[in-house]
């Protein structure tokens, strides 16, 4: 089992989009273990891009990601971080293949929906700078509860 963490941008939640995201998650399989929005400061949102700190859209990205709420989610799977990265598509959505989240509702190469961490290394930065511990209730921990 994979967790990656899952963001619905800005202007996906502005657009009313978080319930379609969330449920192309889930019709693959996904299981929400996560879940909560957060309106980042522009210094956080600094700190979550901090990879891309030298690319001349840093500004530009960091300053809409921190325009509006945002909702973060851990999401666990069998391979969860490719099947994330497939189901959102190519990061412009002029090059995203057709089905895709970004394909059907990013309008820009910035404004493109949705992230999903790109390796287990960045899941492993990105899960544990939004989410504590007791905020993630993994499948295998939920006992008699679990539908799965
Ligand atoms: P991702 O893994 O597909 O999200 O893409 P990257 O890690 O390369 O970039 C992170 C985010 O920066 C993207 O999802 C976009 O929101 C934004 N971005 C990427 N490339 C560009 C660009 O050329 N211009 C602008 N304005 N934003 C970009």
């Amino acid at each position: 089992m994979e967790q990656t963490l899952v963001i619905v941008k800005p202007d996906a939640v502005a657009r009313g989009l978080i319930g379609e995201v969330i449920r192309r998650f889930e019709a693959e399989g996904l299981v929400v273990c996560g879940l909560k929005m957060v309106w980042l400061a522009q210094k956080e949102a600094e700190g979550f891009y901090q990879v891309h700190r030298h690319r001349p859209f840093f500004e530009s990205l960091t300053h809409f990601m921190a325009s509006g709420p945002c909702v973060m989610m851990v999401l666990e799977g069998e391979k969860a971080i490719g099947c994330v990265r497939t189901l959102m598509g190519a990061t412009d959505p002029a090059e995203a293949d057709e089905g895709t989240l970004r394909r059907s509702f990013a309008t820009s190469i910035e404004k493109n929906v949705v992230h999903g961490s790109d390796s287990a290394a960045s899941a492993a930065f990105e899960i544990p700078y939004f989410f504590n511990r007791l905020e993630i209730i993994p499948v295998a921990e939920r006992g008699e509860t679990s539908l799965a």
